[in-house]
């Protein structure tokens, strides 16, 4: 950015010498309109002229800047208004600047209109069983918020007291810090951005105007919802300072682990022993499931390692609609210990069946 190839304020803004300065307002929100990079991705020509129009309102909108530039142009001090020379690096600084005008047109200010910063997230833990995951749960939170103190009404000022002008920054919030050509507005260090100064501070709060309350809240836990999932409840996190908004809650939930039951998704898995004797024979099994116990046919002959599907027994699709379903693996027992009767009927059997002791199996290596 060069001085000679800089236009002239008053051109840019497509204003008079001497306009009213709702008159550079209203030109300059039809210019930030027209060519503000949300409206304009990718294009570099809005860009520039979206910033040459910033910086024009930026000096033609204050009456201090306004006369030097009457007087001087862009020469002043070899540097021009070195204070949107650091515009890219800045730009939430300009966003608070133009808050009001900002908020009016693209949402993106990040303070309320009275000038309030938003408050902070805040982030809490909730654990729950599998079964809750599954039907929903209306779960109870506490945790520790701030809340305006009902002693000043959370001005921070002792009845009685009143507040002054900060001395520091006079009012403004932020001050600047000048860094060779780069000017950047910092937030006032004595007054933390609120540009008053309390005289006597509220003894309640210490002047803070927020004291630390525990907060009860009933929040749904959507059914199907799985573990490490955040939900977000809107306007439930810290007070805003200076009468913005809240910040959000964000509750993080964790499912705890099934004794049987283990998840992936929205499908269920479990393993099934069943003796040697019924996986030869075939039979009805009882399989647990989050709906209680179901029979599950299983044919004479079923191998161990096979899988049964239970189809829609699985957990709720999230945000989806429909249900997964429960896998069963059936693992097949062998008693250990057998009575004397028991091992002679079982040798009854092998001879019965020539079964010899051992088997080799085509197929590889343990697969
Ligand atoms: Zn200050
Ligand atoms: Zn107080």
């Amino acid at each position: 950015m060069t001085m000679q190839t800089k236009r002239d304020y008053y051109e840019v803004l497509g204003v008079s010498r001497n306009s009213s300065v709702e008159e550079i307002k209203k030109s300059y929100r039809k210019l930030a309109l027209k060519y503000h990079p949300d409206r304009n991705p990718g294009n570099k020509e809005a860009e520039e002229k979206f910033k040459e129009a910033a910086e024009a309102y930026a000096v033609l909108s204050d009456s201090q800047k306004r006369t030097q530039y009457d007087q001087f142009g862009h020469s002043l001090g070899g540097g021009g208004f070195p204070g949107f020379q650091g515009f890219e690096e800045n730009f939430r600084g300009f966003g608070d600047i133009f808050g009001d005008l900002f908020e009016d047109f693209f949402g993106t200010s990040t303070r309320s209109r009275s000038g309030g910063r938003k408050g902070a997230d805040l982030e809490t833990a909730v654990e729950i069983s599998l079964e809750e995951a599954y039907r929903g749960k209306e779960v109870t939170l506490e945790f520790p918020r701030h809340e305006p103190c009902e002693s000043c009404s959370g001005s921070g000022v002792a009845p009685g007291s009143s507040k002054s002008v900060c001395p520091e920054c006079r009012g403004a919030g932020e001050i600047r810090v000048t860094q060779g050509f780069f000017s950047l507005r910092r937030t006032c260090p004595r007054c933390q951005g609120a540009g008053e100064r309390i005289d006597k501070p509220c003894s309640h709060c210490r002047g803070r105007g927020l004291v630390e309350r525990k907060r009860k809240l009933s929040v749904r836990v959507p059914a199907g919802i799985d573990t490490d999932s955040r939900l977000k409840v809107t306007g439930e996190g810290e007070a805003g300072e200076r009468g913005g908004p809240r910040g959000n809650l964000y509750v993080h939930i964790l499912v705890k682990h099934h004794p049987v039951l283990a998840r992936q998704g929205s499908d269920l898995y479990c393993e099934l022993g069943v003796p040697f004797t019924a996986a030869a024979l075939g039979g009805d099994v009882e399989v647990p499931t989050l709906e209680g116990k179901v029979r599950l046919k299983i044919p004479a002959g079923t191998p161990s390692g096979k899988v049964f599907r239970l189809r829609e027994k699985g957990m709720p699709v999230f945000q989806g609609g429909g249900r997964g379903d429960q896998l069963v693996r059936i693992e097949i027992e062998v008693p250990s210990r057998l009575t004397e009767r028991e091992r002679t009927l079982l040798q009854e059997l092998a001879k019965e069946r020539k079964d010899s002791p051992a088997t080799p199996k085509k197929k590889g290596l343990f697969s």
